[in-house]
């Protein structure tokens, strides 16, 4: 059951920054005592969180401390990918207890992944990964698209989608509430509780891997479809004597970034198909000319960095996905980065960038549609 306004900011408050006492939470939530303690009475017969007394010191009086309970909920996410349905199974803290995958069906004749085929292999993962906790309070579905109001994929980029409601027919195979999200609106919702939004209210989040991903989060809320998909600074201008992306852009960011671009790229200049693997292991062995499109990229996302924190007026960049550990933090993203913060001579205002770098498996991904699922069963918007 969904949570009233003031459980939802008392339980959120206990999730994301651990116990406290009732007296912290009205100070921190701005609410009056009367009506934390109304809250944290109700989390509490819910079975949501727990109080106890807890000394302070030697000579003080002890005091009553609220902790959120981690087994009041459990949720399931999963994370599509072109043939993939990866599971993992999410107390209330985003805590994985259990991991699965399992195939999606085949495309058929038009290109398009069968849409009750998915919705079944995801009912039967959410069977599987059931069985490893007492219950299973809701299911969070993310992938790569355009999705409206939590359950329509307009656009499902991996699968061939159009126009697919996903989620009444896993609802209806389930019984469950179920949240489809954009797999990286997903990640900035799972940063925004559990991740930089501990610390920053607003951030960016870019994601490096099959293709590029942008989130952004707002004074703490995570915008839920952006006006482009993220276009605008996929195709950032970077070097006008760059290679070409794909919808014919000369030097912008995807054309640097994107894996199949880069590989692209490498292999009509090597006259042979070359992976991006293979240039990570070529660069590590001392290659030059792996070097150099793995540098270029690097440059590419040092601008994308500087370029979101300008525009979005945040000092927090979150970095993620499969191949961001290549990049990230390299002195040729660093000089970039510097180069692009150096104030002119007569310019006094200074920043700093805390840049956050965190590599995804395809289970981190899956676990950001769990924490979706996670404030959606808890009522969070
Ligand atoms: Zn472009």
């Amino acid at each position: 059951m969904a949570l009233s306004p003031g459980e939802l900011a008392v339980a959120r408050h206990l999730l994301i920054h651990g116990p406290s006492t009732r007296g912290d939470l009205g100070d921190r939530l701005n609410l009056s005592y009367a009506s934390t303690s109304r809250a944290a009475r109700a989390l509490i017969e819910g079975g949501m969180a727990s109080e106890a007394l807890v000394p302070e010191s030697v000579v003080g009086r002890p005091r009553q401390v609220l902790t959120a309970v981690p087994g009041a909920r459990h949720v399931v996410g999963c994370k599509l990918t072109a043939d993939t349905a990866y599971g993992v199974v999410c107390d209330m803290f985003g805590t994985v207890r259990s991991t699965a995958r399992a195939a999606l069906p085949a495309p058929a004749a038009d290109g398009a992944v069968p849409v009750e085929g998915t919705a079944k292999v995801i009912a039967q993962l959410t069977t599987r990964l059931g069985r490893r906790v007492p219950t299973v309070d809701g299911i969070g579905v993310a992938l790569g698209g355009i999705i409206r109001n939590r359950s329509m994929v307009r656009e499902g980029t991996f699968l061939g989608w159009r126009d697919i409601d996903l989620a009444t027919p896993l609802g209806e195979r389930t019984g469950l509430p179920v949240t489809i999200t954009n797999d990286v609106t997903a990640l900035a919702r799972e940063q925004l509780w559990f991740g930089a939004g501990r610390t920053h209210s607003t951030f960016g989040l870019i994601t490096v891997g099959a293709g590029l991903g942008f989130g952004v989060v707002r004074e703490g809320v995570a915008v839920e479809e952006l006006i482009d998909n993220g276009h605008l600074l996929a195709h950032t201008p970077v070097d006008t004597r760059g290679p070409q992306c794909r919808i014919g852009h000369t030097g912008c960011a995807a054309a640097y970034l994107n894996r199949d671009d880069i590989e692209h790229h490498a292999s009509v200049a090597a006259g042979r198909a070359v992976t991006f693997g293979e240039l990570i292991r070529a660069r590590a062995a001392g290659d030059p000319t792996a070097a150099h499109w793995l540098d270029g990229a690097a440059r590419a996302l040092g601008h994308l960095v500087a370029t979101f924190a300008g525009a979005l007026q945040t000092s927090c960049v979150v970095l993620a996905g499969e191949d961001v550990a290549t990049l990230a933090g390299t002195p040729a993203m660093n000089d970039v980065i510097a180069d692009r913060l150096r104030p002119g001579r007569d310019e006094t205002q200074r920043c700093a960038l805390d840049i956050i770098t965190t590599p995804l498996t395809f289970n981190d991904w899956a676990r950001g549609a769990a924490v979706v699922g996670i404030q959606n069963a808890l009522g969070a918007t």
